[in-house]
């Protein structure tokens, strides 16, 4: 079955990529434009396999486009320039709503929502990953953050990040796989540290420069740190030097560099 599967996925990634996928790509993700020509390539043909294998469903009447599925598509696959093997195969299905919705509390495990409003028994959210179970993501809240830096938000890395957290284990816990050579001891110390260190600057009453989304959990800090870490690194290298430079050890790209 692997090799029907690797050899499927070979076939689609060799093909040269076309121009109207370089416009798909640079419309469902601004820092396409920015890439190298090599890491540019890469994504076109990760992009176009990460489409193919994954499960498309639309919800509450939200047609899957192109459009959509570059966009959605791009922004996992830009987190994973540094892997080039790695197409999240925990995650089969790509769930896209219109705008925010109205999700009922269910007891899935391992469920993780980002901006979940509680309303009379009910929770509006902007999105969610579930471990091995799909991605959900609200088209309003992926396109604001695909054509710009939108304050360093972006729905799609928030929630791919949970699934990079969520590889080495159900629990997301702010520790990814890190690669051969970055002591994972060390890291998960650091970044601890770093987020408590973030929880009593704002317990003190002064103010971070990440959404104090990111306070929740350590996974909530990793996945809001990675939103700022591609669409304002500038910014957030600056305010959180030691967070970027942690992110930096796993993603391997530097995108002060680039943007
Ligand atoms: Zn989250």
């Amino acid at each position: 079955m692997f090799d029907w599967l690797f050899g499927k996925r070979r076939r689609l990634f060799e093909q040269t990529p076309s121009e109207k996928e370089s416009q798909l790509l640079n419309q469902g993700l601004w820092q396409a434009r920015f890439l190298s020509a090599k890491h540019r390539d890469h994504l076109l043909r990760w992009s176009r396999v990460f489409i193919a294998e994954k499960n498309w469903e639309g919800c509450n009447g939200m047609q899957i486009t192109e459009t959509v599925q570059w966009s959605v598509a791009a922004s996992a696959g830009l987190l994973v320039l540094a892997y080039p093997d790695w197409y999240y195969d925990k995650t089969q299905t790509i769930l896209v709503y219109p705008t925010p919705y109205v999700a009922e509390v269910t007891d899935r495990g391992s469920l993780l929502t980002m901006n979940s409003t509680y309303l009379g028994g009910e929770y509006v959210r902007a999105g969610e990953t579930i471990y091995r179970g799909p991605v959900i993501l609200n088209w309003e809240g992926m396109s604001a953050g695909s054509s710009s830096s939108n304050g360093g938000q972006h729905l799609g890395f928030h929630e791919f990040a949970h699934q990079l957290d969520m590889i080495n284990g159900p629990i997301a816990d702010g520790l990814p796989p890190l690669p051969a050579g970055v002591g994972e001891e060390d890291w998960r110390t650091a970044f601890h540290r770093e987020f408590e260190h973030a929880k009593q600057v704002v317990a003190s009453g002064r103010q971070i420069w990440i959404d104090h989304y990111g306070l929740t959990s350590e996974s909530e800090f990793f996945a809001v740190s990675t939103e700022a870490f591609f669409q304002e690194p500038h910014a957030f290298a600056q305010y959180h030097p030691n967070v970027y430079e942690l992110l930096l050890l796993f993603y391997q790209i530097d995108m002060q560099s680039i943007v």
